[in-house]
Protein backbone atom coordinates (compact mmCIF):
# COMPACT_ATOMS: atom_id res chain seq x y z
CA UNK A 1 0.00 0.00 0.00
CA UNK A 2 2.85 2.50 0.59
CA UNK A 3 4.45 1.64 -2.72
CA UNK A 4 1.60 2.30 -4.39
CA UNK A 5 0.65 5.70 -2.53
CA UNK A 6 3.91 6.97 -3.01
CA UNK A 7 3.49 6.13 -7.10
CA UNK A 8 0.46 7.56 -7.29
CA UNK A 9 2.36 11.20 -5.33
CA UNK A 10 5.55 10.48 -7.82
CA UNK A 11 2.96 10.61 -10.22
CA UNK A 12 1.07 13.59 -9.23
CA UNK A 13 4.19 15.62 -8.22
CA UNK A 14 5.92 15.10 -11.95
CA UNK A 15 2.42 15.70 -13.98
CA UNK A 16 2.42 19.43 -11.97
CA UNK A 17 6.08 19.98 -12.66
CA UNK A 18 5.20 19.43 -16.52
CA UNK A 19 4.30 22.98 -16.92
CA UNK A 20 7.64 24.05 -15.81
CA UNK A 21 9.29 21.97 -18.56
CA UNK A 22 6.77 23.74 -20.74
CA UNK A 23 7.73 27.12 -19.95
CA UNK A 24 11.65 26.35 -20.85
CA UNK A 25 11.62 24.39 -24.00
CA UNK A 26 10.10 24.16 -27.37
CA UNK A 27 6.25 22.96 -27.84
CA UNK A 28 7.91 19.75 -30.09
CA UNK A 29 10.66 19.07 -27.33
CA UNK A 30 7.93 19.62 -24.77
CA UNK A 31 5.62 17.19 -26.59
CA UNK A 32 8.13 14.23 -26.92
CA UNK A 33 9.59 14.91 -23.33
CA UNK A 34 6.11 14.78 -22.15
CA UNK A 35 5.71 11.47 -24.30
CA UNK A 36 8.44 9.79 -22.27
CA UNK A 37 7.28 10.99 -18.66
CA UNK A 38 3.64 9.97 -19.11
CA UNK A 39 4.73 6.43 -20.61
CA UNK A 40 7.05 5.62 -17.83
CA UNK A 41 4.79 7.14 -15.07
CA UNK A 42 1.23 6.63 -16.21
CA UNK A 43 -0.46 3.36 -16.97
CA UNK A 44 -3.14 4.71 -18.18
CA UNK A 45 -1.21 6.67 -21.00
CA UNK A 46 0.67 3.03 -21.61
CA UNK A 47 -2.23 1.32 -22.65
CA UNK A 48 -3.28 4.27 -24.98
CA UNK A 49 -0.65 4.41 -26.87
CA UNK A 50 -0.77 1.03 -27.42
CA UNK A 51 -3.67 0.89 -28.68
CA UNK A 52 -2.80 3.58 -30.79
CA UNK A 53 0.10 1.56 -32.00
CA UNK A 54 -1.37 -1.67 -32.24
CA UNK A 55 -5.62 -1.40 -33.51
CA UNK A 56 -5.29 2.29 -34.94
CA UNK A 57 -8.23 1.42 -37.35
CA UNK A 58 -10.23 -0.69 -35.66
CA UNK A 59 -10.45 1.56 -32.70
CA UNK A 60 -11.78 4.55 -35.27
CA UNK A 61 -14.42 2.30 -37.02
CA UNK A 62 -15.79 0.87 -33.48
CA UNK A 63 -15.93 4.86 -32.54
CA UNK A 64 -17.85 5.70 -35.91
CA UNK A 65 -20.02 2.60 -35.52
CA UNK A 66 -22.20 4.87 -32.64
CA UNK A 67 -22.41 7.42 -35.27
CA UNK A 68 -25.03 9.29 -36.22
CA UNK A 69 -25.45 10.61 -32.72
CA UNK A 70 -23.87 11.74 -30.38
CA UNK A 71 -23.78 10.96 -26.90
CA UNK A 72 -24.28 13.85 -26.12
CA UNK A 73 -26.14 16.96 -28.08
CA UNK A 74 -25.07 20.63 -26.50
CA UNK A 75 -26.27 24.22 -27.28
CA UNK A 76 -25.00 27.27 -27.05
CA UNK A 77 -28.44 28.80 -25.77
CA UNK A 78 -26.16 31.78 -25.38
CA UNK A 79 -22.57 33.00 -25.15
CA UNK A 80 -22.87 35.59 -22.84
CA UNK A 81 -21.81 35.43 -19.39
CA UNK A 82 -21.61 37.75 -15.93
CA UNK A 83 -18.44 36.82 -14.98
CA UNK A 84 -14.58 36.93 -15.60
CA UNK A 85 -13.54 34.21 -14.36
CA UNK A 86 -9.35 33.75 -14.26
CA UNK A 87 -9.56 30.52 -15.92
CA UNK A 88 -11.65 31.35 -19.01
CA UNK A 89 -11.22 33.70 -21.91
CA UNK A 90 -14.83 34.83 -22.34
CA UNK A 91 -13.34 38.88 -22.34
CA UNK A 92 -11.21 37.95 -24.90
CA UNK A 93 -14.00 36.21 -27.14
CA UNK A 94 -14.23 38.36 -30.67
CA UNK A 95 -17.69 36.64 -31.77
CA UNK A 96 -20.70 38.58 -31.58
CA UNK A 97 -23.28 38.12 -28.14
CA UNK A 98 -25.95 36.01 -29.29
CA UNK A 99 -29.17 33.99 -27.56
CA UNK A 100 -30.19 31.07 -29.59
CA UNK A 101 -34.20 32.11 -30.84
CA UNK A 102 -36.73 29.46 -29.59
CA UNK A 103 -37.94 28.34 -33.02
CA UNK A 104 -34.34 27.22 -34.09
CA UNK A 105 -34.01 25.32 -30.83
CA UNK A 106 -37.00 23.58 -31.21
CA UNK A 107 -36.26 22.98 -34.80
CA UNK A 108 -33.27 20.96 -34.03
CA UNK A 109 -34.09 19.50 -30.79
CA UNK A 110 -37.08 17.72 -33.12
CA UNK A 111 -34.63 16.96 -35.30
CA UNK A 112 -31.98 15.30 -32.84
CA UNK A 113 -35.45 13.52 -31.08
CA UNK A 114 -36.11 11.97 -34.72
CA UNK A 115 -32.93 10.43 -34.63
CA UNK A 116 -33.32 9.22 -31.27
CA UNK A 117 -31.56 11.75 -28.89
CA UNK A 118 -31.68 10.91 -25.38
CA UNK A 119 -29.36 13.29 -23.92
CA UNK A 120 -28.55 17.58 -24.08
CA UNK A 121 -25.84 20.10 -22.39
CA UNK A 122 -26.48 23.31 -22.35
CA UNK A 123 -22.71 24.15 -21.22
CA UNK A 124 -21.52 26.42 -23.84
CA UNK A 125 -17.71 27.39 -25.21
CA UNK A 126 -18.22 30.23 -22.98
CA UNK A 127 -21.63 31.94 -21.42
CA UNK A 128 -23.60 30.99 -18.49
CA UNK A 129 -26.61 29.15 -19.46
CA UNK A 130 -28.63 31.18 -16.23
CA UNK A 131 -27.75 34.12 -18.23
CA UNK A 132 -30.04 32.45 -20.97
CA UNK A 133 -33.60 34.33 -21.05
CA UNK A 134 -34.94 31.27 -22.97
CA UNK A 135 -33.69 28.70 -20.44
CA UNK A 136 -36.86 27.92 -18.64
CA UNK A 137 -38.79 27.68 -21.81
CA UNK A 138 -35.87 25.45 -23.50
CA UNK A 139 -36.26 23.10 -20.25
CA UNK A 140 -39.91 23.12 -20.83
CA UNK A 141 -39.82 21.70 -24.06
CA UNK A 142 -37.63 19.24 -23.59
CA UNK A 143 -39.41 17.95 -20.44
CA UNK A 144 -42.50 17.44 -22.23
CA UNK A 145 -40.41 15.01 -24.97
CA UNK A 146 -40.04 11.99 -23.06
CA UNK A 147 -37.12 10.84 -25.36
CA UNK A 148 -35.22 13.55 -23.72
CA UNK A 149 -33.76 11.82 -20.25
CA UNK A 150 -30.93 13.71 -19.41
CA UNK A 151 -30.05 17.94 -19.95
CA UNK A 152 -26.89 19.20 -18.22
CA UNK A 153 -25.30 22.83 -17.73
CA UNK A 154 -22.31 24.75 -15.76
CA UNK A 155 -23.45 28.01 -13.65
CA UNK A 156 -21.58 30.33 -12.09
CA UNK A 157 -24.64 30.67 -9.92
CA UNK A 158 -24.80 34.98 -10.42
CA UNK A 159 -28.08 34.26 -11.88
CA UNK A 160 -29.88 31.70 -10.44
CA UNK A 161 -32.44 33.79 -8.35
CA UNK A 162 -34.56 32.23 -6.18
CA UNK A 163 -37.62 32.23 -8.73
CA UNK A 164 -35.36 29.93 -11.03
CA UNK A 165 -34.30 27.51 -8.70
CA UNK A 166 -37.93 27.27 -7.60
CA UNK A 167 -38.94 26.80 -11.09
CA UNK A 168 -36.22 23.82 -11.56
CA UNK A 169 -37.94 21.55 -9.49
CA UNK A 170 -41.00 22.06 -11.50
CA UNK A 171 -39.89 19.78 -14.20
CA UNK A 172 -40.58 15.87 -13.22
CA UNK A 173 -39.79 14.40 -16.78
CA UNK A 174 -36.00 14.82 -17.47
CA UNK A 175 -33.79 14.88 -15.70
CA UNK A 176 -31.70 17.72 -14.73
CA UNK A 177 -27.89 17.65 -13.99
CA UNK A 178 -26.63 21.19 -12.54
CA UNK A 179 -22.73 22.23 -11.47
CA UNK A 180 -22.32 25.26 -9.53
CA UNK A 181 -18.74 26.39 -9.94
CA UNK A 182 -18.32 28.38 -6.66
CA UNK A 183 -15.30 30.59 -6.65
CA UNK A 184 -13.76 30.29 -3.17
CA UNK A 185 -15.02 30.32 0.84
CA UNK A 186 -14.21 34.34 1.27
CA UNK A 187 -15.05 37.37 -0.74
CA UNK A 188 -11.57 38.05 -1.52
CA UNK A 189 -11.04 34.26 -3.17
CA UNK A 190 -13.84 34.54 -4.73
CA UNK A 191 -12.91 37.83 -6.69
CA UNK A 192 -9.72 36.40 -7.74
CA UNK A 193 -11.71 33.56 -9.29
CA UNK A 194 -14.47 34.76 -10.63
CA UNK A 195 -13.69 38.48 -11.83
CA UNK A 196 -16.64 40.02 -10.01
CA UNK A 197 -17.60 40.92 -6.48
CA UNK A 198 -20.84 38.31 -6.51
CA UNK A 199 -19.45 36.18 -3.09
CA UNK A 200 -22.66 37.33 -1.44
CA UNK A 201 -24.64 36.66 -3.85
CA UNK A 202 -23.73 33.61 -5.17
CA UNK A 203 -23.84 32.25 -1.29
CA UNK A 204 -27.29 33.10 -1.36
CA UNK A 205 -28.58 32.02 -4.60
CA UNK A 206 -27.60 28.55 -3.52
CA UNK A 207 -27.99 28.64 0.15
CA UNK A 208 -31.97 29.40 -1.16
CA UNK A 209 -31.25 26.44 -3.45
CA UNK A 210 -30.39 24.13 -1.04
CA UNK A 211 -33.58 25.13 0.89
CA UNK A 212 -35.65 24.06 -2.08
CA UNK A 213 -34.26 21.01 -2.52
CA UNK A 214 -34.54 20.03 1.14
CA UNK A 215 -38.65 21.52 1.05
CA UNK A 216 -39.24 18.79 -2.13
CA UNK A 217 -37.34 16.09 -1.87
CA UNK A 218 -36.37 16.44 -5.65
CA UNK A 219 -35.05 13.32 -7.63
CA UNK A 220 -34.53 14.56 -10.87
CA UNK A 221 -32.91 17.58 -10.20
CA UNK A 222 -28.86 16.28 -9.51
CA UNK A 223 -27.27 19.41 -7.83
CA UNK A 224 -23.29 19.46 -7.89
CA UNK A 225 -21.35 22.48 -5.81
CA UNK A 226 -18.35 22.49 -8.09
CA UNK A 227 -15.24 24.41 -6.36
CA UNK A 228 -12.61 25.98 -8.23
CA UNK A 229 -10.69 27.13 -5.51
CA UNK A 230 -8.08 24.60 -4.38
CA UNK A 231 -9.35 24.54 -1.07
CA UNK A 232 -12.80 22.83 -1.01
CA UNK A 233 -13.41 22.57 2.82
CA UNK A 234 -14.70 25.35 4.53
CA UNK A 235 -16.04 25.51 8.63
CA UNK A 236 -17.95 28.53 8.39
CA UNK A 237 -21.89 27.99 8.30
CA UNK A 238 -21.54 28.07 4.62
CA UNK A 239 -19.23 24.99 4.17
CA UNK A 240 -21.30 23.26 7.25
CA UNK A 241 -24.37 24.11 5.19
CA UNK A 242 -23.61 22.34 1.98
CA UNK A 243 -21.95 19.57 4.04
CA UNK A 244 -25.32 18.74 6.28
CA UNK A 245 -26.62 18.34 2.71
CA UNK A 246 -24.12 16.45 1.30
CA UNK A 247 -24.82 13.92 3.82
CA UNK A 248 -28.36 14.01 3.33
CA UNK A 249 -27.74 13.36 0.05
CA UNK A 250 -28.83 16.71 -1.43
CA UNK A 251 -26.18 17.61 -3.07
CA UNK A 252 -23.05 16.38 -4.10
CA UNK A 253 -19.83 18.27 -4.48
CA UNK A 254 -16.43 18.31 -6.33
CA UNK A 255 -13.61 20.23 -6.99
CA UNK A 256 -10.47 20.77 -9.46
CA UNK A 257 -7.96 21.02 -6.45
CA UNK A 258 -7.00 24.23 -8.33
CA UNK A 259 -6.13 22.68 -11.54
CA UNK A 260 -6.80 23.93 -15.04
CA UNK A 261 -6.81 23.63 -18.56
CA UNK A 262 -5.41 26.12 -21.38
CA UNK A 263 -8.56 26.64 -22.71
CA UNK A 264 -6.88 26.31 -25.94
CA UNK A 265 -4.03 27.96 -25.51
CA UNK A 266 -6.36 31.56 -24.30
CA UNK A 267 -4.81 30.83 -20.36
CA UNK A 268 -1.51 30.54 -19.04
CA UNK A 269 0.40 29.30 -15.90
CA UNK A 270 1.41 33.53 -15.66
CA UNK A 271 -2.78 34.07 -15.70
CA UNK A 272 -2.89 31.40 -12.88
CA UNK A 273 -0.34 32.85 -10.97
CA UNK A 274 -1.38 36.29 -11.10
CA UNK A 275 -4.27 35.59 -8.43
CA UNK A 276 -1.72 33.94 -6.31
CA UNK A 277 -3.80 31.04 -5.13
CA UNK A 278 -1.42 28.37 -6.02
CA UNK A 279 -3.23 27.34 -8.98
CA UNK A 280 -1.74 24.88 -11.58
CA UNK A 281 -2.23 24.35 -15.38
CA UNK A 282 -2.92 20.58 -16.22
CA UNK A 283 -1.40 20.07 -19.48
CA UNK A 284 -3.07 16.50 -20.03
CA UNK A 285 -1.34 14.13 -22.34
CA UNK A 286 0.48 14.58 -25.64
CA UNK A 287 -2.09 13.77 -28.55
CA UNK A 288 -2.21 10.14 -30.09
CA UNK A 289 -5.31 9.75 -32.63
CA UNK A 290 -8.77 11.63 -33.17
CA UNK A 291 -10.25 13.43 -29.85
CA UNK A 292 -12.97 12.37 -28.47
CA UNK A 293 -15.30 15.26 -28.15
CA UNK A 294 -16.53 15.57 -31.69
CA UNK A 295 -18.50 12.03 -30.95
CA UNK A 296 -19.07 12.84 -27.43
CA UNK A 297 -19.80 16.77 -27.45
CA UNK A 298 -20.78 18.68 -30.70
CA UNK A 299 -22.42 22.03 -30.02
CA UNK A 300 -25.47 23.48 -31.98
CA UNK A 301 -24.07 27.68 -31.79
CA UNK A 302 -26.39 30.39 -30.64
CA UNK A 303 -26.25 31.37 -34.71
CA UNK A 304 -27.49 27.57 -36.03
CA UNK A 305 -24.15 26.24 -36.99
CA UNK A 306 -22.76 23.11 -35.63
CA UNK A 307 -19.41 23.58 -34.00
CA UNK A 308 -17.51 20.04 -34.22
CA UNK A 309 -16.31 20.68 -30.77
CA UNK A 310 -18.44 22.14 -27.27
CA UNK A 311 -14.88 22.29 -25.12
CA UNK A 312 -12.23 25.03 -26.01
CA UNK A 313 -12.94 26.40 -29.31
CA UNK A 314 -13.68 29.86 -28.55
CA UNK A 315 -13.99 31.60 -31.86
CA UNK A 316 -15.16 28.55 -33.77
CA UNK A 317 -13.25 27.84 -35.86
CA UNK A 318 -14.65 24.32 -35.82
CA UNK A 319 -17.82 24.72 -38.02
CA UNK A 320 -18.41 21.89 -39.89
CA UNK A 321 -22.34 23.34 -41.08
CA UNK A 322 -25.06 25.33 -40.84
CA UNK A 323 -28.34 24.20 -39.44
CA UNK A 324 -30.30 26.92 -40.86
CA UNK A 325 -29.76 25.29 -43.86
CA UNK A 326 -28.44 21.67 -43.69
CA UNK A 327 -29.90 18.80 -41.41
CA UNK A 328 -28.67 17.82 -38.45
CA UNK A 329 -28.06 14.10 -39.45
CA UNK A 330 -26.48 15.21 -42.66
CA UNK A 331 -23.65 17.48 -40.41
CA UNK A 332 -23.04 15.17 -37.51
CA UNK A 333 -20.26 12.69 -38.95
CA UNK A 334 -21.00 14.07 -42.44
CA UNK A 335 -17.48 14.73 -44.88
CA UNK A 336 -16.53 17.77 -42.81
CA UNK A 337 -16.75 16.05 -39.81
CA UNK A 338 -15.14 13.49 -40.82
CA UNK A 339 -12.17 15.40 -42.82
CA UNK A 340 -12.04 17.25 -38.98
CA UNK A 341 -11.54 13.86 -37.22
CA UNK A 342 -9.09 12.49 -39.68
CA UNK A 343 -6.68 15.56 -39.01
CA UNK A 344 -5.74 14.19 -35.84
CA UNK A 345 -3.90 11.37 -37.25
CA UNK A 346 -1.57 14.26 -39.24
CA UNK A 347 -0.61 16.84 -35.88
CA UNK A 348 0.88 19.62 -38.00
CA UNK A 349 -2.20 19.80 -40.10
CA UNK A 350 -4.62 20.51 -37.10
CA UNK A 351 -5.97 23.25 -36.95
CA UNK A 352 -4.67 25.74 -34.34
CA UNK A 353 -7.18 25.57 -31.05
CA UNK A 354 -6.45 21.39 -30.80
CA UNK A 355 -2.87 22.05 -31.28
CA UNK A 356 -3.02 24.01 -28.04
CA UNK A 357 -5.68 22.19 -26.40
CA UNK A 358 -5.27 19.94 -23.25
CA UNK A 359 -8.78 19.08 -22.54
CA UNK A 360 -7.92 16.77 -25.59
CA UNK A 361 -8.91 12.91 -24.68
CA UNK A 362 -8.13 10.29 -27.15
CA UNK A 363 -10.31 7.62 -28.44
CA UNK A 364 -7.70 5.63 -27.90
CA UNK A 365 -7.74 6.16 -24.12
CA UNK A 366 -10.19 3.01 -23.35
CA UNK A 367 -11.34 4.73 -20.34
CA UNK A 368 -12.78 7.67 -21.97
CA UNK A 369 -16.17 8.71 -22.28
CA UNK A 370 -16.38 7.71 -25.88
CA UNK A 371 -16.47 4.28 -24.52
CA UNK A 372 -19.34 4.54 -21.59
CA UNK A 373 -22.50 2.07 -22.99
CA UNK A 374 -24.46 4.93 -21.63
CA UNK A 375 -26.70 7.53 -23.18
CA UNK A 376 -27.42 7.86 -26.77
CA UNK A 377 -24.73 4.94 -27.78
CA UNK A 378 -26.91 2.74 -30.04
CA UNK A 379 -25.59 -0.85 -28.50
CA UNK A 380 -21.97 -1.45 -30.50
CA UNK A 381 -22.20 -4.07 -33.33
CA UNK A 382 -20.43 -7.17 -32.53
S1 LIG B 1 -8.55 18.92 -29.16
FE1 LIG B 1 -9.65 20.40 -27.86
S2 LIG B 1 -10.43 21.95 -29.30
FE2 LIG B 1 -9.90 20.13 -30.51
S3 LIG B 1 -11.79 18.91 -30.63
FE3 LIG B 1 -10.65 18.16 -28.84
S4 LIG B 1 -11.44 19.31 -27.11
FE4 LIG B 1 -12.04 20.42 -28.97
Amino acid sequence: MKVLNGMVSARSFIKKRLYLINRYVSPLKYRMLSTWINFVVHPTFRSLTMNYLFNKRSVLEKASRHAPLPRNLYFEGTNVCNADCVFCPYTQMERTKLTMPMKLFKDIVDQYVEMGGQAIGFTPIVGDPMVDKFLMDRLEYVDAIDQISNVGFYTNGIALKPEKAEQLVEFKNTTINMSVSFGGHDRATFQKMMGVDRFHLVQKHVLHLLDVLERNGHDRLIVKIDFRCPDSNSSDPFGRRVRECIEKGLVQMDSLEGNFDTFGGYVSQDDLDRVGLGLQMDYGYPKFGPCEIPFTKPLVLADGRLNACAERDLETTLVVGDLKRERLKDLLYGVRMREFVMQFYKPNSLPDICKKCTVYQSIYNVRAKVWKENLNWTPPAT
